[in-house]
């Protein structure tokens, strides 16, 4: 068995019954042999299964998913650190419980939704997580709004399922960061790129840093408090840069080594001649689907080939894919063709991806989003 967490609409002989969108369903082979539990949903995607074995989906059945989910994230120190207490919870497919996606800012726990099967457990799920925090959580917010499937025509709206507090200062690796979690992207914070901020300050020391696509200035703050000598960081988004000035305000006060610049990413990139010795590109998905992936790829391309020809010598770049449909190999390549048009020398030194509470099922290996690559250019 392949133990792939999706069922597609082609591969389904009958259906048995009337389900609706978000009912639980049993999945059985062509001579009635039991294959799989999971959700009903109506596209193309027509089952998102959770479970490979015959039994209920009871509360105690999410009850232990939830805590085999929360035993991870304890093993990899994340639960009662010290230094770090923000973190993903629940990865979807990659905690078995495809269409869910929690994720622990310091006390507040943010829920996105995906599918109706979800969505409909969510009282279930908030009472669980509950339980499991005793009186560690603080509130619960449902973030689901702009996630459900928008045919199902829920009228989700994004709220306060337990407490109401939307704001929270939460510690990544020492650093100190201000989140809201009912606006802004994603569920407030870009915590899958924790282990590649870290792995930033190795090269940012004394050195001049360009944070492109900076958002609330994960990258940038790791790099100040590097010891780099100047950090650029750019972003269209004018509500990102307040948010990123502050959290570079909260990690050593204000300070003039670091400069914002609210503006487009592709015309800042076209004259920045040999300014920077770091190089950040983390833009946001160019490609949400297959058709566009051409196009995606051609945007890699291009935007790598700026910052490959103009770094300066033994110039360090980190750069990004976050879309699900760009592969590791695909994004590798338009690098390749970034630097051979440079006529650079360049050589790979890291080859990143999202941290350990971001895991991916070795059976849904489209989890494995995030794709990132650390260059050295001669
Ligand atoms: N590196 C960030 C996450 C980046 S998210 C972190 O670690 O948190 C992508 C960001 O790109 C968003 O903040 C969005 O506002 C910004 N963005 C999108 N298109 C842009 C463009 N053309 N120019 C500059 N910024 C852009």
């Amino acid at each position: 068995m392949r133990m792939h967490p999706w069922i597609f609409s082609g591969a389904i002989k009958k259906i048995e019954g009337e389900p609706v969108e978000g009912d639980l369903v049993e999945v059985y082979s062509s001579d009635y042999e039991f294959l799989a539990l999971g959700h009903y949903q109506i596209g193309s995607i027509t089952v998102r299964i959770f479970s490979f074995e015959p039994g209920t989906a009871d509360n105690d059945f999410w009850r232990m998913k939830i805590q085999r989910a929360y035993n991870l994230r304890a093993a990899l120190n994340l639960t009662d650190s010290t230094e770090t207490n923000v973190y993903r919870l629940i990865n979807g497919e990659g905690d078995e419980m495809p269409g869910l996606i929690i994720d622990y800012y310091n006390g507040i726990a943010v829920m996105q939704m995906h599918s109706i099967g979800m969505f409909r457990l969510r009282s279930r799920i908030a009472e669980i997580l509950a339980d499991l925090y005793e009186g560690k959580l603080i509130a619960i917010f449902d973030k689901s709004e702009s996630t459900l499937p928008f045919k199902a025509n829920l009228g989700a709206k994004n709220e306060f399922i337990m407490g109401n507090t939307p704001q929270i200062e939460v510690r990544e690796n020492g650093y100190r960061f201000n989140i809201d979690v009912s606006t802004g992207q994603k569920t407030g914070f870009f915590i899958d790129q924790r282990d590649n901020r870290q792995l930033l300050t190795h090269y940012t020391t004394g050195k001049s840093v360009l944070n492109m696509f900076c958002y609330t200035g994960g990258f940038s703050v790791y790099a100040m408090g590097s010891g780099a000598t100047m950090v650029h960081s750019v972003d269209s988004s004018a509500v990102a840069m307040e948010i990123m000035e502050r959290n570079i305000a909260m990690n050593g006060g204000p300070d003039e080594r670091h400069q914002p610049f609210s503006t487009d990413a592709f015309s800042f990139l076209t004259d920045i001649n040999d300014r920077y010795d770091v190089i950040i590109l983390d833009p946001p998905a160019f490609a949400k689907h297959q058709d566009a992936l051409n196009n995606a790829l051609q945007g890699y391309k291009r935007m790598n080939q700026k910052a490959i020809e103009q770094i300066r010598s033994g110039g360090i770049l980190f750069t990004f894919s976050c879309s699900q449909v760009v592969s590791r190999e695909n994004f590798r390549k338009s690098v390749f063709a970034a630097s051979a048009n440079s006529g650079r020398h360049v050589r790979i030194l890291h080859q990143l991806t999202q941290p350990a509470d971001h895991p991916v099922s070795i059976y849904h290996p489209e989890g494995e989003y995030l794709k990132g690559l650390v260059l050295q250019v001669e």
